[in-house]
């Protein structure tokens, strides 16, 4: 039985894409697949999508959910961890979000996460971070973050190229790199893991075109691409390479290279135009600590964009409130930055901030940005009085403890009262 003959919603309407223009058509009463996903996913999922369905209406328009399957319940239903009528109404919607998705480490199935980015090609995981009013933060200036993470999707560890010690798979590539590659003297004897990191030219440039027209888009002043090209010169220092590449050759009026904002302009750059710089991944991590509001648009290899995100979020206050959202081209898939964290899982306590403001940046993508601004300021608002989660009331003073699903009832009515 395929999802259209048991849950596509009677009343909405498909957005559709076209390709040639680029461009989304998005009726009043779209379908919007949701997962709800594993662990806290069952808590905050729901939460989300009472709160981004308020916004829809208090702004003229009806989002239509139809709920599909990954991870455990999937397992339950069909006995398959991610089924193929999942994917495909999420191709056919264009526009979904989901909850987290568990992952055993080490062995079991490979992450149901990675799947759905690499099978729907949404190249680009983007992860903003901002700092909203009255969020406890561990440093003295969190207002200095206003970033966007985008962090390539598809390649580096993504591609899940590795082999696993003591098979007959991982000695052939041995013996191939060492007697025919020459690394002879390079891998220690005994018992060995190998994985293959590619990094593409179609893969960088894609989503290295993306942060940037983004920068361009929104005023933004800079595009840092973050790499460890001083070891990995062939992968990271490709990447760096390639980026420059795109800006150059596609966007010569738009960008300029920092050689030639110190050189031709004294550091000072002239408006309207976004400066293209690269980082070591490293020195961008102390970077973001030390010199915040130097950064705006940050495109990245997987690895680096996971690490620095994940960083970037702790500064504006952690996993409870960071939103993410994965990028094809004319397709989302919003989803928030945290994981199941099943210590917490049906205990009605998560903090939905996340996945609610993964649904915000689902709502700026359609062109809904009236009822994304009224997500943001009813969350900000709800935020600021200190009526939290326990994630946030327990780093402040006086704040009043509230479950996922009391948070999201607040939030709701903040929305009522400012529509
Ligand atoms: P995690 O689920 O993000 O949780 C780590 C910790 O972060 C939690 O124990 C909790 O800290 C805090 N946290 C995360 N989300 C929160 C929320 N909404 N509200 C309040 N606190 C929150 O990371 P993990 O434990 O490393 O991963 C658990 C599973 O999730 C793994 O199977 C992993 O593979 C998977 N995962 C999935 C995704 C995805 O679906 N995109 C992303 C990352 C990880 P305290 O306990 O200290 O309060």
């Amino acid at each position: 039985m395929s999802y259209d003959e048991v849950s596509v919603p009677e009343n909405g309407e498909r957005i559709t894409y076209d390709e040639d223009d680029d461009v989304l058509h998005v009726p009043e009463n779209p379908i919007v697949p949701i997962i709800h996903g594993d662990g806290i996913g069952r808590d905050v999922a729901p939460a989300a999508q009472a709160v981004l369905e308020a916004a829809a209406e208090a702004t003229g328009r009806n989002i239509e959910w139809m709920r599909v399957l990954a991870g455990e319940a999937a397992r339950d239903e069909y006995g398959e961890n991610l089924p193929d009528d999942t994917v495909s109404a999420i191709r056919d919607h264009r526009v979904a979000i989901k909850g987290p998705l568990t992952t055993p480490v080490g062995a079991g199935f490979r992450s149901l996460n990675v799947a759905l980015r690499k099978k729907l090609d949404l190249y680009a995981n983007v992860r903003p971070t901002y700092y909203l009013e009255g969020v406890p933060s561990p440093v003295s200036n969190p207002e200095a973050m206003d970033m966007v993470n985008f962090r390539e999707n598809t390649e580096d560890v993504y591609a899940g190229i590795e082999w696993e010690a003591g098979t007959d798979e991982v000695e052939q590539v041995r013996d191939f790199v060492e007697d025919e590659m020459g690394f002879d003297e390079t891998i220690h004897d005994g018992d060995v893991g190998i994985g293959v990191k590619p990094i593409t030219e179609y893969g960088t440039k894609r989503l290295v075109r993306r942060a940037i027209e983004y920068a361009i888009e929104n005023d933004r002043d800079s595009v840092t691409l973050v790499h460890k090209g001083n070891i990995m010169k062939f992968t990271e220092g490709a990447f760096r390479d390639w980026g420059y590449e795109v800006a150059a050759e596609e966007f010569p009026e738009e960008t300029i290279d920092e050689d030639t904002l110190w050189e031709e302009y004294d550091g000072e750059a002239p408006d309207d135009v976004v400066v293209v710089k690269d980082r070591i991944a490293d020195n961008m991590l102390q970077q973001l600590l030390t010199r915040t509001s130097n950064y705006d648009v940050l495109a990245m290899p997987n690895l680096n964009g996971d690490y620095l995100s994940d960083a970037a979020g702790a500064q504006i206050g952690g996993l409870g409130i960071a939103p993410g959202a994965n990028f094809g081209d004319g397709r989302v898939l919003a989803e928030p930055v945290h994981g199941s964290a099943p210590k917490h899982a049906g205990k009605d306590k998560a903090n939905p901030t996340a996945m609610i403001l993964s649904g915000k940046l689902m709502l700026e993508y359609i062109g809904w940005d009236d009822a994304a601004d009224l997500v943001h300021d009813a969350v900000e608002a709800q935020i600021s009085e200190h009526r939290v989660t326990y994630d946030l009331e327990r780093q402040v003073e006086g704040g009043v403890k509230l479950a996922t699903s009391e948070f999201a009832e607040e939030v709701v009515d903040r929305i009522h009262d400012l529509a």
